[in-house]
């Protein structure tokens, strides 16, 4: 008795191997028909008696090739038709492409084998890859997925590759950029000048250069880095001369597990993620002993690590280096530089040398960062080896564009049950990354053959995105409460449909009331939400400055603790007396002094306070340093605060907080321990308006979000407290905390919007 069934199977399905290993499974368990990519993705038909059929099955979804993944699989009866044997058939391409390209993908085992074996033609090929590894997002230029598509276009294979390519039974059958020393792409090397360097080996050279100390641009999957020898002191601080103005982490690349282990400690957890295929950049405690350089991460007491994930990088750490700086290859804050001419126009002021190819980036994207928070990986930027990998969403939706905030900005797309985050794109206010924004959602729109039917954007009618999406007036617009927004993303994530109280940590986002959000107690689903309260009001005398000066927060929160009678504190008396007096009269008389609810504001009123941080360069930094100075394995007692109880909300005042604060530091306990107290004074405070929140709504579902929840110590202990309670807690793990998410929650929250004005 034969059975015949055609298979319908969607998700990550082309450009990963899958035919074959339909083709190899099929034989495997004597079944006959055939196997073709279409626009969906792939369609089979198998014919086979209905136990060949039910193992074929099985083994279909649990024996997947590294890069594929299945979304959905469906199946439809068909009469047997008797035929013989199973073939690869040509892709068909219809009109509505969802067929999904797989992320940029790290050298697989059985390449890196090949790498390094003497006897292999491609020995040392810096650009060996097959059809479970290599570039993919990156090069795409256009679908279907296949070679003339792909910045491999220009370079025609050379017989064995084709023949590789050709076979049904190679790990390179229709590896797109299969390629070898022969035919494929080469390194260069040029001098800062521009000029091409005189080295018939520019991979040792490059490592030579690298042994002295010199800074080296080295183009990668996504963009350009910049590297130095992460144990050379000069060479660092030489980098981060001529970086100017930033003051973030570097993050490293070494070699291999081992190295990684004599300078930063290691988990089970963070092991998984330092060796997935995905190769992030994962944030590991120091070691206090390590031989790198002090200016890698100063005043923090973590290195961002990532293990080689190109062939190139295998080769420059295999034997030299315990530790390479792999930093974005940008000036300050402008997006990661990757074509050829821009990186050496833009970064001949700071490499000394390019290590280069001629492969082309079509796409550029960062490295993604992740940490783990209560043993679970967070990520804090979603990008490479991520993107464009789908989200499963709670329910279907029609097509929605969401353009995000304005820093870390990402845009997120949406089809059926599926969300497209976009890569990392970065922070808007900036105009090169603005125009980096637009290209990037024209490229995702492109290879995904997507069009939008509502736009969602944030309420502030300034952020760049929210410009965008005005000229697109084509479309129908959904402006999104930036918290609600944090929400809807934590919600979206763990597939939660129920109203869900939102406790959203934040920086700063545009509010309901026209004042500054970013402590927000809130209860809501993707229809809408309450604001149920909120952290006390406090003005920021001079808007945005006091974002990047956290002495003005600290000067605004002492004042409405103790009025005229300022205690005498560093972070005061270093303010000279004019503008001293200038900020005081701004805040009595409202003048460029908006107020805010941030809770990320309260963190830098607290480090700049206890003498941490006058000035941040970035978003988070002054947060970040406070965590990193908290002692480690000591208990601490909660300062007290009050919640008051104000128009029906409950707001949190911590003057008492901030008061306690001053005692202690003008006793002089020390800051580790000032810091350790101030944090659990927030999670006590957000267990009990949990407890007092759910009471009153009757929910007990409690999603943590906002850029404030990448903080490991508030993170663990307000969760475990939350759970103590009896409370459901949810926390992110796939999509950022901060506003690197924003655009998920945006999405979902114009897809019910489509949904009600459709009338369904
Ligand atoms: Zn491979
Ligand atoms: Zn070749
Ligand atoms: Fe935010």
């Amino acid at each position: 008795m034969l059975q015949r069934t055609q298979i319908r199977i969607e998700g990550i399905v082309q450009g990963v191997g899958f035919r074959p290993f339909v083709y190899r499974e099929a034989l495997a368990c004597g079944v006959s028909g055939w196997v073709l990519n279409d626009s969906r993705g792939v369609l089979l038909e198998a014919e086979a008696s209905p136990r060949q059929l039910a193992t074929f099955l099985v083994r279909l979804q649990q024996r997947l090739p590294p890069l594929a993944s299945i979304t959905a699989l469906s199946q439809r009866a068909l009469p047997p038709e008797g035929g013989q044997g199973f073939q690869i058939r040509p892709s068909q391409h219809q009109a509505a492409s969802e067929a999904q390209i797989a992320p940029d993908t790290c050298v697989c085992p059985e390449c890196r084998q090949e790498l390094f074996d003497p006897s292999n033609p491609r020995y040392r090929y810096p650009f060996i890859n097959c059809t479970n590894c290599g570039p993919r997002y990156s090069i795409v230029t256009g679908i279907p997925y296949d070679r003339p598509k792909t910045t491999m276009a220009t370079f025609t294979m050379c017989p064995s590759c084709q023949a590789e390519y050709d076979d049904p039974a190679s790990r390179r059958f229709h590896a797109q950029p299969n390629a070898c020393p022969q035919c494929g792409p080469r390194l260069q090397l040029f001098k800062a000048d521009g000029g091409l360097a005189a080295t018939s080996s520019p991979l040792e050279a490059a490592i030579g250069l690298l042994q002295q100390g010199r800074i080296l641009a080295i183009k990668g999957l996504g963009g350009y880095h910049l590297a130095v020898d992460a144990c050379n002191h000069q060479a660092v601080a030489e980098l981060r001369r001529r970086k100017a103005r930033d003051e973030k982490p570097f993050a490293l690349m070494s070699g291999s597990l081992a190295q990684v282990r004599r300078y930063a400690r290691v988990s089970a957890s963070e092991e998984h993620l330092l060796t997935g295929t995905e190769r992030p950049i994962v944030l590991l405690e120091q070691r206090l002993e390590s031989h790198l350089s002090p200016l890698v991460a100063p005043r923090n007491g973590y290195f961002g690590v990532m293990l080689p994930y190109t062939p190139l990088h295998y080769l420059l750490l295999q034997d030299d280096f315990l530790a390479l700086v792999m930093t974005s290859g940008n000036l300050s804050d402008e997006p990661i530089v990757f074509r050829d001419e821009e990186a050496r126009a833009r970064l001949a002021a700071i490499a000394d040398a390019f290590l280069s190819h001629n492969r082309e980036i079509h796409t550029r994207s960062d490295d993604s960062i992740i940490r783990t928070i209560a043993d679970k990986p967070v990520l804090l930027r979603r990008s490479r080896g991520y993107v464009p990998r789908s989200i499963p969403l709670p329910v279907m939706q029609g097509n929605v564009l969401a353009v995000g905030g304005e820093l870390k900005n990402t845009f997120c797309l949406t089809r059926r049950d599926r969300a497209f985050l976009s890569q990392h794109i970065g922070d808007l206010n900036h105009p090169e990354v603005s125009s980096a924004f637009e290209q990037s959602i024209q490229l995702m729109q492109h290879i995904l053959e997507w069009q939008p039917q509502v736009i969602a954007h944030d309420l502030h009618p300034d952020y760049q995105s929210t410009r965008y999406a005005e000229t697109r007036r084509d479309l129908p617009a959904v402006a999104v409460q930036h918290h609600h927004a944090h929400l809807a993303s934590g919600m979206a994530e763990h597939g939660l449909t129920e109203p869900c109280l939102g406790m959203i940590f934040d920086g700063i986002g545009y509010g309901a009331d026209g004042h500054i959000w970013g402590g927000e107690f809130l209860l809501g689903d993707y229809r809408g939400y309450q604001r149920l309260g909120h952290f006390a009001y406090v003005p920021m005398p001079g808007g945005d400055a006091a974002s990047r000066q956290p002495y003005r927060m600290a000067l605004s929160y002492l004042y409405q603790a103790y009025g005229e009678d300022l205690p005498e504190l560093p972070v005061l008396t270093n303010i000279p007396a004019g503008e001293r007096k200038l900020l005081l009269q701004m805040i009595d008389q409202s003048i460029n002094s908006p107020l805010t609810s941030s809770c990320g504001r309260l963190f830098d009123a607290v480090a700049a306070l206890v003498g941490l941080r006058s000035h941040v360069s970035y978003e988070g930094q002054a947060a970040l340093e406070l965590e990193m100075t908290i002692a480690e394995g000591a208990a601490f007692t909660p300062y007290p605060y009050q919640l008051r109880r104000i128009a029906g909300q409950l707001i949190f005042d911590p003057q008492q907080c901030l008061r306690a604060v001053v005692e202690d530091l003008q006793k002089g306990t020390p800051v580790a321990r000032i810091s350790g107290a101030f944090h659990i004074t927030l999670a006590s405070m957000l267990l009990e308006v949990c407890r007092e929140l759910g009471e009153q709504s009757g929910v007990s579902r409690v999603v943590l979000s906002g850029g404030v929840f990448q903080n490991r110590f508030l993170t663990e202990h307000a969760t475990s407290l939350l759970q103590g309670a009896g409370l459901e807690v949810f926390t992110h793990s796939l999509v950022p905390p901060n506003d690197g998410g924003l655009s998920l929650g945006q999405a979902v929250i114009a897809g019910q919007w489509l949904k009600t004005s459709a009338g369904i």
